[in-house]
């Protein structure tokens, strides 16, 4: 869901600096000055213009970096972009990281899942939810920071201040290699996510424990600041019409991605999380997971597609949930959350796979479990997930299989071997196998499902 590598600048202006004193060591008597007009007697609805953002930049680059314990090794390029313009640039960028194919094999492995809703125009869905409160953000493939300057002056400084630490963060680690590291699977691109913007997120702390890792607020002077972030991040994305899956994946980035910096910054003294990232969504929800090193297993694309290929299946799409996403997809099935922490823990990985053969279309949900009681704990919560909808599934060895859609069209032999074969042991680091063939998707898909 390479759409979310644009590090957004949601607003976080409810707890952010509104009322702080604009009073920051080391301005010129120029930009104390500005500063001052903007915040204290600036008209709400003044808005800066290209020279005062430049020279706002050049304030708070530096100390952005002091903050973040980064330096600031070049200055960051920047463009004030009309609200107008926004819609172009987020299509551009969606065809650029999450092509058309790409969307549509989502779409539909996701509906039959039950993760959408059966009708959505995805597109529709990701412009209005991407474009509808944006500040501002940076793109780290454009390396531009990008300022909506429709917005109000005080949030375009805040929102600035936010994606100027990405920037420096890029500058220090390369978000963009960071985040194609994590190509088609959203479980540990989210998890990237997480980090990146729960590393920014420190930027909000109190001056006095905002700085590295032995300095970071104990829990219960940090949790206030959760719970406001939560409910303004939460109220910018509920006044959308995306499936809650994706609202609650623009929001799981800020809140869990500062939890788990805490978390570990309360561990380590280093801060290494964006030199070596976590490779879940479960090593994010249980850091202890994280510093045990605990890796998911991977269900390799390719011995599974050379299985369906066998029997004339194609493989269109394919992904990986995590801990995350299976949590959301009972809770959408609203099962309450005691169930819910019994159902998806002990998640070992998983796989996506969405199947095409004479225009029938079979999603498959291949799961490993750490003990084969955390798999028939999942399968028996799944299974009454989906009491009266068209799927099966299957397990064996703490392997479960759910297939969904037009499953009545995979021969037993098949689904045996989906659930039995034994997966190849791990390839050379070296073999890419990501590059599995979803360009057949077009071709095989010549009518609607
Ligand atoms: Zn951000």
């Amino acid at each position: 869901m390479a759409f979310l590598w644009f590090l957004a600048g949601i607003t976080i202006i409810g707890f952010s600096r509104a009322d702080a004193d604009p009073d920051i060591d080391g301005l010129s008597a120029a930009e104390e000055a500005l500063l001052k007009q903007l915040t204290m007697m600036g008209d709400p609805a003044e808005k800066l213009d290209e020279e005062q953002v430049q020279q706002l930049m050049k304030t708070l680059l530096p100390q952005v970096a002091a903050r973040l314990g980064l330096t600031a090794q070049q200055p960051v390029p920047f463009k004030l972009l009309r609200r107008y313009e926004l819609k172009a640039i987020l299509l551009k960028s969606f065809d650029r990281d999450f092509p058309p194919a790409k969307r549509r094999g989502m779409t539909i492995a996701y509906q039959q899942l039950g993760l959408f809703p059966p009708s959505i125009d995805l597109d529709r869905v990701l412009i209005d939810l991407y474009s509808k409160e944006l500040a501002g953000f940076y793109d780290p493939f454009e390396k531009t920071l990008n300022l909506i300057a429709e917005t109000p002056a005080l949030e375009q400084m805040v929102t600035l201040e936010h994606e100027l630490g990405h920037a420096l963060q890029d500058q220090a680690f390369d978000l963009k290699q960071l985040l194609l590291a994590a190509v088609d699977n959203d479980d540990q691109e989210l998890a990237r996510m997480a980090v990146i913007e729960g590393d920014v997120l420190r930027l909000l702390l109190p001056e006095e424990s905002r700085g590295v890792a032995s300095d970071f607020p104990d829990e219960t002077q940090s949790d206030g600041l959760l719970e406001q972030l939560a409910s303004s991040v939460a109220e910018q994305v509920d006044q959308s019409q995306a499936p809650p899956l994706l609202t609650k994946r623009l929001i799981f980035p800020y809140t869990e991605g500062l939890k788990f910096i805490r978390s570990i910054a309360k561990q380590n003294s280093g801060m290494q999380t964006l030199r070596d990232p976590p490779r879940s969504t479960e090593q994010v929800l249980h850091p202890q997971k994280y510093e045990a090193r605990e890796e998911p297993q991977v269900v390799p694309v390719a011995w599974l597609a050379t299985l369906v290929q066998k029997e004339g299946w194609a493989l269109s799409y394919h992904n990986v949930l995590g801990e995350w996403a299976t949590r959301v997809y009972f809770e959408l099935a609203g099962m309450p959350a005691g169930e819910i922490d019994r159902a998806a823990s002990g998640w070992g990985g998983d796989g996506i796979f969405l199947l095409t053969k004479d225009n029938h279309l079979v999603t498959t949900w291949i799961s490993t479990w750490d003990s084969l009681q955390d798999a028939s704990e999942f399968q028996r919560a799944y299974v009454k997930s989906v009491e009266r909808k068209a799927a099966t599934s299957a397990s064996a060895a703490g392997r479960v299989v759910v297939f969904c859609g037009e499953s009545q069209h995979l021969s037993a032999d098949l689904k045996w071997h989906l659930v039995n074969d034994p997966f190849p042991p791990k390839a050379a680091p070296t073999i890419d196998t990501s590059a599995s063939p979803h360009t057949s998707f077009d071709a095989t898909r010549s009518s609607k499902p």
